[in-house]
């Protein structure tokens, strides 16, 4: 029903409609928008979803920065550039969660351009070249000035040392304390004891949810679940708080629920780690190719409870809350 909004204005160019960048693809297939843009990275957003962007592009304090860097968090994080099978279909209440987020610090922002960096370093003392024009939004940056002043700044602080290319854009190499920062980043969020369960709020589902709480317990973890009726801020924010304080986060998307599809991508943008997990009646079912993330697809409790408790020690080792 609102496809009509949609094409008048999307369809004609291959702009994106969060930043207006040209971008490399944009498709529109039945209810949905896919666009790879060089600045926004990889996305999938529905109708109403493209709808709501384009009527932000209209207000006159631009907020779609935000957007950008929820959508490139996800690219760059997440799934790697080369990379293009995953796109979850973004809806406009997702958007609408998305621009409620506070900001992040100008302490975070430092830190996410660091790490940002690393990730395009192969090696300690490679030097790598930064294109702020299309890169801000990986620090929640407004613009290219304000990049531009946060790689200064780490610049000043030691945590990298600031070059420039013959094109005149900048380039760096993290120094021996930018890596020791990251290391020290790391750690912090290692301590956590917290494992969030993203999942369907549904009666039918207390059965797997007592099995993925038994799960994390035997790992050595704390179950961290919001027992929510409907999303108001105001559990947003708790929510978007408990995520943070959290090491890992379990994403359960039987039922194919919006909210969890967005808790698991706002835990990646904070670079860690997500267990997929999903019951085998509704895997057909889900949104993008989760295959190569290694979904944990289970039939019944008892295998849920035992492959997820594996999981998490493989890949965290065993937590620190005595079992
Ligand atoms: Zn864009």
């Amino acid at each position: 029903m609102y496809r009509g909004f949609q094409l008048d204005r999307a369809t004609p160019d291959k702009h994106c409609p969060v930043c207006h960048a040209e971008c490399s693809e944009r498709y529109i297939n039945p209810g949905y928008t896919q666009i790879i843009c060089p600045i926004c990275g990889k996305f999938s957003a529905g109708d109403m979803a493209v709808y709501f962007i384009t009527s932000l592009n209209d207000q006159k304090d631009n907020i779609s920065y935000k957007l950008s860097h929820f959508f490139r968090s996800l690219s760059e994080r997440a799934f790697g550039k080369s990379d293009s099978s995953l796109f979850p279909i973004y809806s406009h209440e997702d958007l609408k969660r998305v621009l409620n987020t506070p900001d992040p610090s100008v302490r975070e922002k430092l830190l996410m351009l660091l790490q940002y960096i690393a990730s395009l370093s192969n090696y300690p003392g490679q030097i790598v070249g930064l294109q702020p024009a299309n890169d801000y939004p990986v620090l929640c940056a407004k613009n290219r000035a304000e990049t531009d002043f946060y790689i200064q700044a780490l610049g000043k602080d030691g945590m990298i040392l600031v070059g420039k290319t013959e094109g005149g854009e900048p380039n760096c190499t993290i120094t021996t304390r930018g890596w020791q920062e990251l290391e020290k980043a790391e750690q912090s969020g290692a301590d956590s004891p917290n494992g969030f369960i993203a999942m369907w709020f549904d009666p039918t589902q207390n059965p797997m949810r007592d099995a993925i709480k038994s799960a994390i317990i035997a790992a050595g973890y704390q179950p961290i679940r919001i027992d929510e009726v409907e999303h108001t801020n105001k559990i947003d924010d708790e929510i978007l708080a408990k995520i943070r304080q959290s090491r890992f986060l379990v994403a359960d998307f039987t039922g194919q629920r919006h909210g969890v599809y967005f808790e698991a991508g706002f835990m990646l943008g904070l670079g860690r780690t997500v267990i997929w997990i999903c019951s085998k009646s509704d895997f057909a079912d889900v949104h993008f190719d989760t295959r190569q993330y290694n979904t944990i697809v289970y039939e019944n409790t008892d295998e849920l409870k035992t492959r997820l408790q594996f999981r998490i020690e493989a890949i965290l080792g065993k937590g620190p809350i005595p079992t």
